[in-house]
């Protein structure tokens, strides 16, 4: 434009200059990508169509302005090969007519023909150089990527090489075979080797006989890419040949195409840990007295062996119990009692060490021997036999000598059960019964024998609630004169009704009731009810002076307060004094102290008869007897069962000749005589020759209930 003024705008045609260049906008547009506007376009192109007009007209050398203008369409990117084909072919007659407004200097074709020249060198100049500046450029990009991705490697080799040396962790790298490739120094450290020396071994050699069953089969499944990593905890061996526990953890690094390459292990040592879980582990199962397994340690020992389902099979227990312990333990303290359990154990521990049968210490004095492997109750006994020789051995503790001896309860699985709860239960009730029978002995399990004793505890437990129940009853028994068979007396004999198991005779209860002390109150019950009874028959047969006779078990007449007992019973029931007899046991005429007891005279004086029953079987002192008030001896039912045959024997001839001696004496003593269990009439003959008084037993009518004594009284024969 400023050529336009410049000139005065009368060289230069303004309309078409403007058309020219529109005309070469749109070519520019057509034949290739513009990244200019059209109007920015068209605005570039009426500048260079001017200045070219201009240049043209003028003096000035035409070429350096035509180069300058290819250049500028290189630099406006408008590269396309059409685009200074067209320039190129329109910078001659077109430009001339349609941009001149005059017919220029003569040499104007020249002119433009040096300008068409100089528009296509400039532009090509352009174009090599921008092209060689956009390679020059992409080759530098890629050297400064290929440098960067070197350096990027070597950046990451070290950082590994930094954590791989500098690892307080073990790592080590292994080809597929199993070869040592590389180890850090953490990890030749652990296993005191080189570094150098476990380069040059193969992974395998590090494995050892005593590694967990199955590891190296996953090592080697790893190895072939079964799977991609495995994790145990396992021993090595250092080079030295002491152990070092370790969490081994092993990768498995692949090939591109999926194929095992190495292994990668990493490794760090827990030998600290481990050693602490072990020491934790004994203490949870071991008794820190004697160092014996305890008593979880035997227990699962004991169900690995009967209750897993491929139990071995039959095995044995001995439940061993020391005598007399606690008195020790109160005599000698507990700091010998201490060492005495220690060496017992100990003595244990080696008397079936080489059988290697586990013992253990239940808690205690109660120690266990596991026999295992057992063919016959015969190979239990025999444990149980040595044991108890173990234990029997003098024991010196500190300056004291002692003599300790034990029980042992043995039971066979193959006879007590093939539980851990079982087995158990019937050692400790076996323990029990060696015990009852003595101690210093052994007992072995007898399942009929343990049916019997849950059977008796059974009814122990159930004794107080049947008597809160009324479920006891009373039948009598007549005792009769020998001279005429007139009923004299009745002894009042318990039974108990049993909602399940029917009429239950004394003998299956009493002793229970006496063991527990439930014969007290029991007792008691049946003086009221036979007193009653006695009241009632006196009543209706006042002539009659039927006697009726209770039974006192030794725990009740050991009371004082059985005095005060029967008088209530006589005072509440209306009973005359002498129309009871209590019939005491020998043991309990004599009193636990072997002292006839001083509570006899205090119910004699109440005006009640007293009897001995079962005399004969026990061990009166008969110099005592005679200061007793005692007013009759019941004479045990074993010398009347001797004296039965009609053509008596020697044997007969000696029960004969005690009955005859007791008879005598008794008389002596002015006691009179009652026979017990008289079942045939030779033998009631025999007594009524030995002068015995009365006499009682099947002959003369069993036990029946208070009726039958009634329609005998009734109806005397
Ligand atoms: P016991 O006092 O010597 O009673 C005699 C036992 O001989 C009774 O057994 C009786 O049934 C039984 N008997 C009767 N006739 C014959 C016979 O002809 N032959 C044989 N062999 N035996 C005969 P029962 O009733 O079973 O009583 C057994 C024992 O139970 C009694 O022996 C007594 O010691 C005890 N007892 C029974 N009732 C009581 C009671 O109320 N209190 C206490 N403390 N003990 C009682
Ligand atoms: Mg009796
Ligand atoms: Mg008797």
């Amino acid at each position: 434009m400023a050529a336009v003024g410049a000139s005065g705008g009368e060289t230069v045609d303004p309309a078409g200059a403007q058309r020219y260049a529109a005309a070469w906008t749109r070519a520019v547009r057509r034949l290739g990508f513009v990244p200019l506007s059209a109007a920015e376009t068209e605005r570039l192109l009426l500048g260079h169509t001017l200045r070219l007009a201009e240049v043209l007209l003028s003096a000035e050398e035409p070429a350096a302005a035509a180069e300058e203008v290819g250049r500028s369409l290189v630099a406006a990117h408008l590269t396309e090969p059409g685009v200074i084909e067209w320039s190129i072919r329109t910078l001659g007659e077109r430009f001339r007519t349609e941009v001149l407004a005059v017919a220029g200097p003569p040499d104007l074709d020249e002119r433009l023909a040096v300008m068409r020249g100089a528009l296509a060198a400039g532009f090509a100049g352009a174009l090599r150089e921008r092209t060689f500046v956009q390679q020059e450029g992409i080759a530098r990009a890629m050297w400064q990527a290929r440098d960067d991705a070197e350096q990027a490697l070597r950046d990451s080799e070290a950082r590994f090489r930094a954590v791989f040396d500098g690892a307080a962790i073990g790592i080590g790298i292994a080809a597929a075979d199993g070869t040592i490739i590389d180890v850090n120094h953490a990890f030749a450290d652990m296993l005191g080797y080189p570094v150098e020396e476990l380069r040059q071994l193969n992974v395998a050699s590090l494995f050892h006989a005593d590694d967990a069953a199955g590891m190296w089969e996953l090592y080697q499944e790893l190895i072939e890419g079964k799977h991609d990593a495995v994790r145990v905890e396992k021993r090595y061996y250092r080079k030295d040949g002491s152990a070092v526990w370790t969490d081994l953890a092993v990768s498995l690094i692949r090939h591109d195409d999926g194929r095992p390459r190495f292994t990668v292990a990493v490794v760090e040592d827990i030998t600290e840990r481990y050693e602490l879980q072990q020491r934790l582990r004994f203490q949870a199962l071991h008794d820190p007295l004697t160092g014996l397994p305890n008593r979880t340690l035997f227990f699962d020992t004991l169900a690995g062996l009967v209750e897993q389902p491929d139990a071995p099979g039959r095995v044995g227990v001995c439940f061993l119990d020391l005598d007399g312990f606690k008195a020790i333990n109160d005599s000698l303290g507990h700091a010998l009692g201490d060492r005495l359990l220690v060496m017992i154990a100990r003595r244990l521990a080696d008397c079936v060490a080489e059988q290697g049968y586990l013992v253990a210490r239940m808690g205690g004095d109660e120690f266990v021997i596991l026999v295992d492997g057992v063919t016959a109750v015969q190979d239990v006994i025999a444990v149980a036999e040595s044991a108890l020789a173990a234990v029997a051995a003098p024991v010196s503790v500190g300056d004291q000598q002692l003599a300790v001896s034990a029980s042992i309860g043995i039971v066979d699985s193959a006879v007590a059960g093939t539980s851990v709860v079982e087995l158990m239960k019937a050692a400790d009730a076996t323990l029990y019964w060696a015990k009852a029978e003595g101690r210093d002995r052994w007992a072995v399990y007898d399942p009929e024998r343990s049916a019997r004793d849950t059977a008796r505890s059974a009814l122990a437990a159930g004794l107080p609630l049947a008597l809160d129940r009324g479920e006891f009853v009373l039948h009598y028994q007549p005792i009769v004169s020998l001279l005429d068979g007139r009923m004299l007396a009745v002894e009042a004999l318990v039974r108990w009704q049993h909602p399940e198991l029917g009429l239950i005779g004394p003998d299956r209860f009493i002793g229970l009731a006496e063991e527990t002390g439930l014969i007290v109150r029991l007792g008691e019950w049946v003086l009221r009810q036979a007193c009653r009874d006695a009241q009632r028959w006196h009543t209706e047969f006042p002539d009659a002076g039927l006697v009726v006779s209770v039974n006192l078990a030794a725990r009740q007449a050991d009371r004082p307060a059985i005095v005060d007992t029967v008088a209530d019973a006589l005072a509440s029931s209306g009973l005359p004094a002498e129309l009871l007899q209590l019939e005491l046991t020998e043991s309990a005429v004599m009193g636990s102290a072997g002292e006839p007891l001083r509570t006899l005279h205090r119910l004699a004086a109440l005006g009640v008869r007293l009897a001995v029953d079962d005399f004969g079987t026990g061990y009166s002192n008969l110099a005592y007897l005679r200061r007793l008030p005692i007013t009759c001896l019941k004479l045990a039912g074993p010398f009347v069962e001797g004296i039965r045959g009609t053509e008596p024997d020697d044997a007969d001839h000696r029960d004969e000749r005690i009955v005859d001696a007791l008879v005598r004496l008794a008389h002596a003593l002015e006691l009179w005589v009652t026979a017990e269990a008289v079942e045939t009439e030779v033998q009631a003959e025999r007594l009524r020759a030995l002068r015995c008084d009365t006499a009682q037993g099947r002959l003369f009518g069993p036990p029946g209930p208070a009726e039958a004594i009634v329609a005998r009284l009734r109806d005397p024969e």
